[in-house]
């Protein structure tokens, strides 16, 4: 058992610009809050237009040809991303620590899930930087032709709050495996970590201008990236409307190339004949994991009529059994929701639940008087015209939804502009081949939810994104192919 540290020293507070610490040049801070007490942790230096484009010049200067980032060889960049992960490794529990305090997730979960995390998907991009290869393709007449994957260049990436330090790793790694140069806006309501690991970069030995991290707000220093002329890149994390505003920033600019990880309402299907047990857990992990604040969130349960009543027992029991609490405290199992908006957006749709006639079956208040804390909640009796049916809650609000057949439940699966992740809880093989190739979702899960591994991909179908991150194919964005055609001089 390991004890966190529940008051972290807080040693970065600056922007780290060029491997340096500098102060903001308008010389505003930002206070970043404790989502359990609400009382503040730091002021942070708030980055904006003038700072990004700062961090723009050196990630240019870093990026030159001959410069010393372009001139380190692909096994030697790995290295250095491996050296990362060590530190980052080293200082586990502190990182932990902090990611706890910034977020208020339980730091059983930071300790053992995010930070294992963000380790692997380091080390396995750091294994990728010299295997990135192109072909030989062969043409007619006396001409030799290859292809190189090249960086794009400067990446601008945005990330959200939900998985500060994952969210970081998932786009740090294959940006510097592929040898690009980046400037990174955490989340405005937790930058702490990000800065933390921007020391370990340094610290690491990647030279000057090869990650700048920029804490700020969205619509200024966010803005800043995705309208940025010389950034060749922008990789988001976040709400689809955001995704679209960043979208069209890239598009009236430089036609800088998007990728996007947004929004989501993803469907769990529980068939009759599930082991019920395995399927309770799927349910109830799906949702409630993260307090709720996880794109993927299966906030749509579909359970058939057969078991409905007995399954919907079980949800309700688990979820009126989940400890919710200090995120420092051991039994922990869920701590607060990241600030007051997002507390006030879930505390709004479970009361439009109630109106629009749902059942609510437990929950559905605020827990004690200090910190944004939500009970679990489930409500049944749901239908896809409902608010709580069709909008991204991002809490801890569960939906119940009964269906009969296995087309009428793809069908109402599919029902929604979202198409992030899915998932069926059977022990029918016919049911989830035909599940699996008829719902639109970028990931499927099978009596299971939440699983990732840095080697398997993830992103979304339709509005929850464009392109994948992880796995082989979370590197194809980040490089440019480059044909190259010799004349030769005699046939080959
Ligand atoms: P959420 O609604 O979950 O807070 P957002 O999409 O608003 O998610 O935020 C995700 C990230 O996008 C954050 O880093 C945030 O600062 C940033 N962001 C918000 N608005 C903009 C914007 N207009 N342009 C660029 N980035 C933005």
């Amino acid at each position: 058992m390991v004890t966190p540290i529940r008051n972290p020293d807080i040693k970065f507070k600056q922007l780290f610009i060029n491997n340096e610490w500098v102060n903001a040049i308008s010389g505003k801070t930002f206070p970043v809050l404790n989502p359990a007490t609400e009382g503040k942790i730091a002021d942070i230096q708030e980055g904006d237009k003038a700072d990004v484009d700062k961090a723009v010049d050196a990630a240019k200067k870093a990026f030159e040809p001959g410069s010393a980032w372009r001139i380190t060889n692909a096994s030697d960049r790995g290295c250095l991303m491996n050296k990362l992960a060590d530190l980052i490794e080293r200082d586990r529990l502190y990182l932990a620590s902090l990611e706890s305090l910034d977020n208020g997730k339980p730091f059983n979960d930071s300790y053992n899930i995010d930070l294992v995390l963000v380790i692997k998907c380091i080390r396995y991009y750091a294994g990728w930087t010299d295997k990135i290869c192109g072909k030989t393709i062969p043409m007619d007449g006396e001409f030799f032709c290859y292809t190189r994957h090249e960086p794009v260049g400067i990446c601008g990436q945005i990330i959200p709050w939900n998985f500060p330090l994952l969210m970081m790793a998932w786009k740090l790694g294959p940006a510097l495996a592929c040898g690009n140069v980046v400037v990174l806006k955490p989340a405005e309501q937790t930058p702490l970590t990000a800065l933390y690991i921007a020391s370990l970069i340094k610290e690491a030995g990647f030279p000057p201008g090869v990650v700048n991290v920029i804490p700020g707000y969205g619509p200024t220093a966010g803005a800043a990236i995705s309208e940025h002329n010389d950034i060749d890149k922008v990789a988001f994390t976040g709400s689809t409307e955001v995704g679209q505003i960043v979208m069209q920033a890239a598009a009236r600019t430089n036609l800088k190339r998007v990728t996007l990880e947004l929004g989501g309402k993803s469907p769990n299907v529980v068939f009759a004949d599930a082991d019920l047990d395995i399927a309770v857990n799927a349910c109830h992990n799906g949702l409630f994991f993260n307090m709720g604040q996880c794109c993927c969130a299966a906030s749509r349960t579909y359970v058939q009529e057969e078991v409905y009543d007995a399954f919907t027992k079980k949800l309700v029991e688990k979820a009126s059994s989940r400890v919710v609490g200090d995120p420092f405290e051991s039994n922990t199992m869920s701590g607060p929701q990241v600030d007051k908006e997002q507390f006030d957006k879930i505390l709004n749709l479970i009361e439009a639940g109630v109106q629009q006639g749902a059942k609510l079956e437990c929950g559905g208040k605020r827990q004690g008087s200090e910190g944004y804390f939500i009970q679990p909640t489930v409500f049944t009796g749901v239908t896809e015209d409902m608010r709580i049916g069709k909008e991204e809650i991002f809490g801890p609000v569960m939906q119940v939804i009964k269906f009969k057949t296995m087309d009428e439940v793809i069908k109402r699966a599919n029902t929604t502009h979202y198409g992030l992740a899915a998932a069926i809880c059977t022990k029918d093989i016919d049911k989830v081949m035909t599940y699996s190739s008829q719902v639109k979702a970028g990931t499927v899960w099978v009596n299971s939810f939440n699983v990732f591994g840095a080697q398997c991909p993830f992103g979304g179908f339709k509005m929850s994104g464009i392109g994948r991150e992880l796995g082989e194919y979370g590197l194809h964005d980040y490089s440019e192919v480059k044909t190259v055609i010799i004349k030769t001089p005699t046939k080959l």
